[in-house]
């Protein structure tokens, strides 16, 4: 018997009904649909023959009683054509209605089953892990949470509840190394305060699982190196938590650039700025947080530059200034202003403030256009214009993409990088490299002179084979 379900590529979309008239009866089966008896007695189910798409049975004398008495029309149920492939990682196709004068919708989510899924450990429940983290695995398709580490049994009790993590997940930092025994676990997420993430890494990796770490990678080169050298040591898969390197607009701009659309690349301005107001938050104590804006939101500016050229600085000049009647920067800069020069040509001119109104944004100049991302390291609210000649006419375009949660992409990617045991995009190297050029970039502000970094020539010479992302 034919079944909508069964339609694929190759069947003509018109189904074996349609052009033909059919009985209540006949068509209810090939709906494949249970219908109440009371509900849908005295339907006439008709289908139109105009030889087009099925048309859907009319109501003509059914109804229904509603709790006031009064009897109210219904509609039968019916299923209208839709493909449904088998393999679980292809979306099932309902049957169109917009035209192509709209944005087309995006496909239907195809989420593993919760038994397929990759589970994670979220070690650190602070900001990131409760405001953004948790909420996201809700969008996330092969990805679940599955344990929690905190120094807080309170807050342990709390989210475990909030999320479904099972009491027995719930792992303090002195039984952390337990979570080797947990074969629930495959990745363990490090969002803990800067200075802490190599510890957790090491002893992660050596507890058998695959991390997933927060930028920065960790407080010094020496650091990023033991955790690469850990992760190798015992065969497990480290990625640094570079969202914006998965994030559509961001992807978007990297792919013009790389196509030279509008000519070559010349230079970059970007900032990424903020306010902070707790001097006793480890964002405010080197020892902890490495440095001030740089380390935390600077880095955005040069890893997504870094990430859009596709290209390795050659050269860093900077200056850093903290206010010194400030507490907030008693230890860590306040400001960071700093240029790097790339192979090709490029200059990037960045900054990073811990001490102004949110401003996060950069344009990319090129030979014959520009493109200008606002917002473009915030979790949302990106806003692509583009600028170009044509002729005697300047065109300028906003690009609208469809947004997509940053978090939840970026940990289903990860999670296929388990599945399908790939090499991830934002490799330790290349959290690695972020940091000697921090490094580089200090070093310049000290000495009050520009800094050389080694010439790399490769092209995303720190990056794993390019994301397919869904
Ligand atoms: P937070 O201070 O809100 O949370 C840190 C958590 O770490 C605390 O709540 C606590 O549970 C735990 N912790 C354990 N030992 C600690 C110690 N000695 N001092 C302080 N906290 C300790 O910080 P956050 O904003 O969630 O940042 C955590 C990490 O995530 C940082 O590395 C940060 O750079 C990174 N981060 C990344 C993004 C992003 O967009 N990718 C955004 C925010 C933060």
């Amino acid at each position: 018997m034919f079944s909508l379900n069964e339609m694929n590529d190759q069947q003509p979309q018109k189904p074996a009904f349609a052009g033909s008239l059919m009985n209540r009866k006949g068509f209810l089966q090939a709906a494949g649909q249970v219908v109440a008896v009371g509900v849908a007695s005295g339907v006439a189910a008709s289908c139109q023959s105009n030889g087009q798409a099925p048309s859907y049975p009319v109501p003509t004398a059914s109804t229904y009683k509603a709790p006031s008495g009064q009897q109210m029309a219904t509609s039968p149920p019916f299923s209208p054509p839709a493909k449904v492939p088998t393999d679980v990682e292809a979306p099932i196709e309902l049957e169109a209605w917009k035209s192509d004068a709209d944005r087309k919708s995006a496909p239907t989510p195809t989420p593993l089953p919760p038994d397929g899924r990759v589970g994670y450990a979220l070690v650190g429940l602070g900001h990131l892990t409760l405001e953004e983290l948790l909420p996201a695995f809700g969008s996330c398709k092969k990805s679940k949470p599955v344990a929690l580490v905190s120094g807080s049994p309170e807050k342990l009790q709390k989210v475990a509840k909030q999320y479904g993590i099972k009491p027995e997940n719930c792992y303090s930092y002195e039984n952390y190394d337990k979570l080797k025994d947990n074969p629930e676990v495959q990745v363990i997420y490090i969002v803990l305060p800067n200075s802490m993430h190599a510890e957790y890494t090491i002893r992660g990796a050596q507890a058998g699982k695959h991390i997933l770490c927060e930028k920065p990678m960790a407080n010094s080169s020496a650091e990023c190196q033991a955790m690469i050298d850990a992760c190798k040591k015992a065969n497990r898969k480290l990625m640094i938590a570079y969202r914006i390197q998965y994030e559509p607009y961001n992807r978007y701009v990297r792919e013009q650039i790389q196509k030279n659309e509008f000519g070559k690349p010349k230079f970059v301005d970007a900032y990424n700025c903020q306010s902070s107001a707790n001097p006793k938050h480890w964002r405010h104590i080197k020892a902890l947080a490495g440095g001030g804006a740089l380390p935390d939101i600077g880095l955005y500016c040069l890893n997504t530059t870094r990430f859009i050229l596709g290209e390795e600085p050659t050269e860093v000049s900077a200056y850093v200034y903290s206010d010194p009647e400030n507490p907030l920067f008693k230890e860590v800069e306040e400001v960071c202003s700093w240029q790097m020069k790339f192979p090709s040509g490029v200059i990037a001119n960045c900054a990073t403030h811990y001490n102004v109104h949110d401003s996060r944004q950069y344009r990319i100049m090129t030979e014959r256009g520009w493109y200008e991302l606002a917002n473009a390291y915030a979790y949302n609210g990106q806003k692509l214009m583009t600028s170009r000649a044509d002729g005697a006419i300047v065109r300028q375009e906003n690009v609208s993409i469809m947004p997509k949660d940053q978090f939840a992409t970026e940990m289903d990617y990860f999670s296929e990088c388990i599945l399908e045991n790939k090499e991830p995009y934002s490799t330790g190297e290349e959290g690695l490299q972020d940091q000697r050029i921090m490094e580089a970039i200090y070093q310049s502000a000290r000495e009050g002179k520009p800094v050389k970094l080694p010439r790399i020539d490769k092209k995303d010479a720190f990056r794993g084979p390019e994301p397919q992302l869904q």
